[in-house]
């Protein structure tokens, strides 16, 4: 079965080959099928949206079983934010992102948030089905750790004393937002398609 997987997103991209590397899928980067400088312009409020709106462009254009992500920060003393805009709500570097929210909630006694992602998995003329997964954690007094993208050294998961980017990719393809999706996404495949069938049967 081949598996469009929208994202142009390197560390995205392995953290969800690593879920789906057990299953008989041929999985297809925006780059193999060549569409990795298509830019769909993510308009939706909410994560669900957005994930909708890249998971239909890619799969009227392939005609592939297609699934897309869309994932974001919330941070309790921030009403959430930045939530849906958390790779535009403020210019600059992933560094310099991150530091301009330790600067918000610098004096904030609340420190929790949670990464969420929505993944929207569709087959072209049929219902989109949605699967949503969340960890939960503190933002971090300071960045720590070179592993991964975007907020991973301020986003300390609860029940850990390290970042997800001292934590590492083994940790994330575990029990990251997108991880706890993508496991719904296989389980569906799975339990749905023909996957679950070794070549005897
Ligand atoms: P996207 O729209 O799913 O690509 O995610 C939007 C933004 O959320 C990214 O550009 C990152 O800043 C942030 N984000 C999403 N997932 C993660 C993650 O696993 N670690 C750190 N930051 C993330």
């Amino acid at each position: 079965m081949d598996l469009v997987v929208a994202t142009t997103n390197s560390n995205k991209l392995s953290e969800i080959k690593e879920i789906f590397q057990d299953l008989p899928l041929t999985i297809f980067s925006l780059a193999d099928v060549s569409m990795q400088d298509v830019d769909v312009e993510e308009t939706g409020t909410t994560f669900a949206e957005n994930a909708y709106i890249k998971a239909a462009f890619y799969s009227n254009v392939t005609h592939k079983l297609c699934v897309a992500d869309d994932s974001g920060l919330e941070v309790t003393a921030l009403n959430n934010e930045p939530g849906v805009a958390s790779n535009r709500w403020h210019p600059g570097t992933d560094g310099e992102k991150n530091q301009a929210l330790l600067n918000r909630i610098a004096t904030a006694g609340d420190r929790s948030a949670r990464f969420v992602t929505v993944a929207c998995l569709l087959q072209e003329g049929a219902e989109p089905l949605y699967f949503e997964g969340v960890i939960t954690g503190k933002i971090a007094e300071q960045p720590s750790g070179s592993a991964g993208f975007g907020y991973d050294p301020i986003f300390t998961p609860d029940g850990e004393t390290d970042t997800f980017a001292q934590l590492g990719s083994e940790y994330k393809a575990k029990y990251s937002h997108r991880a706890r999706a993508f496991m719904k996404v296989k389980d569906h495949l799975v339990t749905t398609t023909s996957l679950n069938k070794s070549p005897k049967n």
